[in-house]
């Protein structure tokens, strides 16, 4: 798949995009409407392994970003471009709508600046409601008072980048896993020439760099970076589905004043659980993704605040993403923008820094701007004719109704063969996942397909089954466990 440039010295590739999270995801999907040659390089066996695969899931209606930032257009106009774009992939986004609470008079004046702030950024559906309005919609709840958003809604962002890759690939994109770029350098014809560390190369006329909490130092390859990217760990818990009688709306609090994020909220999940969290930690490794006794202890204290009558729920699972945060822990800046700009001295070098919330919901509209300001100028779009958002999104067996799992098993025996009961997984949808158009195998690309391990067991009981359905499928469950690149066990044999 990987190409050096052809005869005649021109780039194999017109655009390169580093980085297979939702922005890389969102602009390769993007490009394949138009006939040009572009490769989206991710140092994963997977898309959606970085930030995208940890975080709150929330599309924002985009009233806590200041008016007149780029963050606060990219995410009104994005917030509807998901929408619809989920729609037309078969991602699941569910309408929960959201409630900033102010625990009494003093955060008042808070929610109002939060209402003008939404007013001025055009955003549909906030409303200032009172304890008993509270109450009514949610009694479970505390607070005095609330900043209702109708528009709010929570999605499973890894499941989009999926989506939107899968669909680009489809289209005629093209995606190399494993591939984690270490080498920047110039061809003769003035194209990119990436290098990747297990010795692949790539050439390319333009590159976007999309590589999450590692832009800085994808940056660094060719210059100095522009901004540093100093990380941010916000940890989670998941509470067991019941919980999810509870509450069924997005519960913020008033943020703290650190600037490091919005603050412990309650938030329901498309995948049925409640989840706590995340917390403000600067850290000092990037991909340092572990969680603590003691964040965790804090994340049910703050949360059940908001919702007491969580409280007797369990967790089943934690977790932990890291923000790529413009500013550090000891800084007097309390915002940042995204940083999106083409390098000054590296012409047709285009660094996204800072894509921190509200980057899944902005991550559409983010890549309409990268390719409106700095791709078009520089590359012919013509329409690919043949563009077509066309793809069937593996079906939840668990939620179709008994006539239509009927169907299903009639036409597939497969569907009757559950390999993760808390999810009720089928052996079908599991082989559906493996064979997925990006070539991604392993227990997480499943998981992320499927949702299998995702349920109350976590895995203790179905990771057997899956590994052997892996294997059954011809590949070698040793390179799947290891994250490497995945061969069929049985290709080149002779068959007859
Ligand atoms: C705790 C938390 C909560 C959040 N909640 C929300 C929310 O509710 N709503 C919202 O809108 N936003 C939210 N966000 C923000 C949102 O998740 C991010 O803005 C978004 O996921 C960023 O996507 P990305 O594609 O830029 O980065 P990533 O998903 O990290 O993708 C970058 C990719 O680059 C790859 N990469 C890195 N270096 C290299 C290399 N050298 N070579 C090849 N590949 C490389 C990585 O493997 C990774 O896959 C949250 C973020 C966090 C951390």
């Amino acid at each position: 798949m990987s190409a050096a440039g052809n005869k005649a010295g021109d780039p194999a590739y017109s655009i390169a995009i580093v980085g297979g999270g939702i922005v890389g995801a969102a602009l390769l999907h993007e490009l394949s409407r138009y006939r040009v040659r572009t490769v989206l390089l991710d140092k994963h066996h997977d898309v959606a392994e970085g930030i995208t695969k940890a975080n709150s899931g929330v599309l924002h209606a985009g009233f806590m970003v200041p008016r007149g930032s780029l963050k606060a257009r990219l995410n009104v106009e994005g917030i509807r471009q998901y929408k619809a774009l989920a729609r037309d992939l078969g991602v699941p986004v569910q309408s929960c709508r959201k409630l900033v609470i102010a625990k009494d008079d003093t955060e008042l004046p808070y929610l109002r600046r939060l209402l003008d702030q939404g007013t001025e950024n055009r955003v549909p559906g906030l409303s200032l409601i009172n304890h008993r309005q509270i109450r009514a919609l949610q009694p479970a709840v505390t607070g005095k008072y609330a900043l209702l958003s109708e528009e709010t809604a929570v999605t499973l962002p890894y499941q989009m980048a999926i989506a939107m890759a899968e669909n680009a690939v489809l289209n005629g994109a093209e995606v190399m896993l494993n591939a984690e770029l270490t080498a920047i350098g110039r061809g003769a014809s003035g194209a990119y020439l990436l290098h990747t560390a297990d010795g692949r190369r790539v050439s390319a006329k333009l590159v976007i760099n999309a590589a999450g909490v590692k832009a800085d130092e994808v940056m660094g390859l060719l210059e100095t970076p522009a901004e540093t990217v100093y990380p941010w760990r916000g940890e989670y818990q998941l509470l067991e589905e019941a919980s999810t009688e509870v509450v069924t709306m997005a519960v913020y609090p008033v943020p703290p004043q650190s600037g490091g994020g919005l603050g412990v909220h309650v938030t329901p999940t498309v995948n049925g659980g409640i989840l706590l969290g995340p917390s403000a930690e600067s850290i000092a490794d990037p991909e340092d993704t572990a969680n603590t006794a003691e964040v965790l202890e804090a994340l049910r204290r703050e949360a059940f605040e908001l919702v007491p009558a969580l409280a007797p729920f369990q967790t089943i699972k934690t977790y932990s993403g890291v923000r790529p945060k413009l500013f550090g822990s000891g800084s007097p800046v309390r915002f940042k923008d995204f940083y999106i700009r083409e390098s000054g001295s590296r012409p047709g070098v285009v660094n996204l820094l800072g894509i921190e919330s509200p980057g899944l919901t902005a991550a559409p509209a983010i890549a309409r701007h990268v390719i409106e300001e700095f791709i078009a100028p520089q590359c012919e779009l013509l329409p690919n004719k043949t563009w077509q958002v066309r793809r069937d999104p593996i079906p939840r067996l668990r939620h179709l109704p008994q006539e239509q799992q009927r169907r299903l098993w009639a036409q597939d025996p497969a569907y009757g063969d559950i390999l993760c009961h808390c999810e009720q997984v089928s052996r079908a949808e599991v082989v559906q996942a493996v064979n997925n158009p990006l070539g991604a195998v392993s227990i997480h690309a499943i998981r992320k397909r499927t949702h299998a391990t995702l349920g109350r067991c976590q895995s203790s009981f179905c990771l057997g089954p899956l590994s052997r359905e892996i294997l059954r499928q011809g590949y070698d469950i040793g390179a799947v466990a290891r994250g490497l690149p995945v061969h069929p066990i049985f290709e080149g044999m002779e068959t007859e």
